[in-house]
């Protein structure tokens, strides 16, 4: 039999790192929940995104049908077939993603990783192939110093054994602020905006967000997925606005 010596270790360690530090919730330090930085009472009280739009992952009102599509996917059906978005971009969930992309605490990046890492056993969500977290441009890259998608989608990747494919789709340039435009300047505004660098091999795709605002940007990754022999493509993400 071959022991696999590298992945022994690390959780040797990661049990004796849980000893000495044992998981705090970030939001009000009481005791952590199993290996979560997170208490079970500010876990509950998270704006969970409970009703939502199978295929864009829009918040719905209270009381909708398990398999609801928004108007809007019914009307113009996305480039995506399903989402799964943890939260509604309200409360503590704003000011956690906030902190993670400009306070650089990647220790949120793991917890909101691991959630939805849980998520997806919880939802009976289809394994892809890869995921493709949205990659940042060279310029927002160097600025923040790291990729809060890609962070997020470590976990998740670790978890279901699936391949993290961070090289295959480049962003070549960044686009002004989506707020105030309507549909068709947002989609203008995105276009062109992700390049395809080297083949993706594979049929299934999830992508990885942050935060889907607007859906414009996953629906022009999508786009070049596909343009790229991509079957199908997903789409989770950490909160969805609407
Ligand atoms: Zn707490
Ligand atoms: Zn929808």
């Amino acid at each position: 039999m071959n022991m696999d010596i590298f992945k022994l270790t690390t959780r040797v360690f990661r049990a004796l790192f849980k000893t000495v530090y044992p998981p705090r919730c970030t939001l009000c330090s009481s005791k952590g929940i199993d290996d979560h930085d997170l208490c079970l009472e500010c876990f509950l009280a998270l704006p969970w995104n409970r009703e939502y739009c199978q295929q864009c992952a829009l918040p719905l009102p209270d009381g909708s049908n398990d398999n609801a599509i928004c108007g809007e996917c019914l009307n113009r059906p996305p480039g995506f077939s399903q989402s799964l978005s943890l939260f509604r971009y309200e409360g503590e969930v704003v000011s956690l993603i906030h902190q993670l992309k400009f306070n650089e605490k990647l220790s949120i990046s793991r917890l909101l990783g691991q959630m939805l890492a849980d998520c997806i056993h919880i939802n009976n969500v289809e394994i892809p192939d890869a995921i493709v977290p949205v990659p940042l441009s060279k310029k927002r890259l160097r600025q923040r110093g790291f990729n809060q998608s890609i962070e997020i989608a470590r976990p998740v990747a670790r978890r279901w054994d699936i391949s993290l494919d961070t090289r295959s789709v480049k962003r070549t340039r960044d686009t002004q602020s989506q707020t105030g435009l309507d549909r068709k300047q947002r989609r203008k505004n995105i276009r062109g905006a992700f390049e395809i660098v080297r083949p993706l091999g594979v049929q299934h795709v999830a992508i990885i967000d942050d935060v889907v605002t607007t859906t414009s940007t996953v629906t022009e990754l999508a786009r070049v997925l596909k343009k790229a022999g991509v079957k199908r493509v997903d789409v989770w993400s950490i909160a969805r606005a609407g």
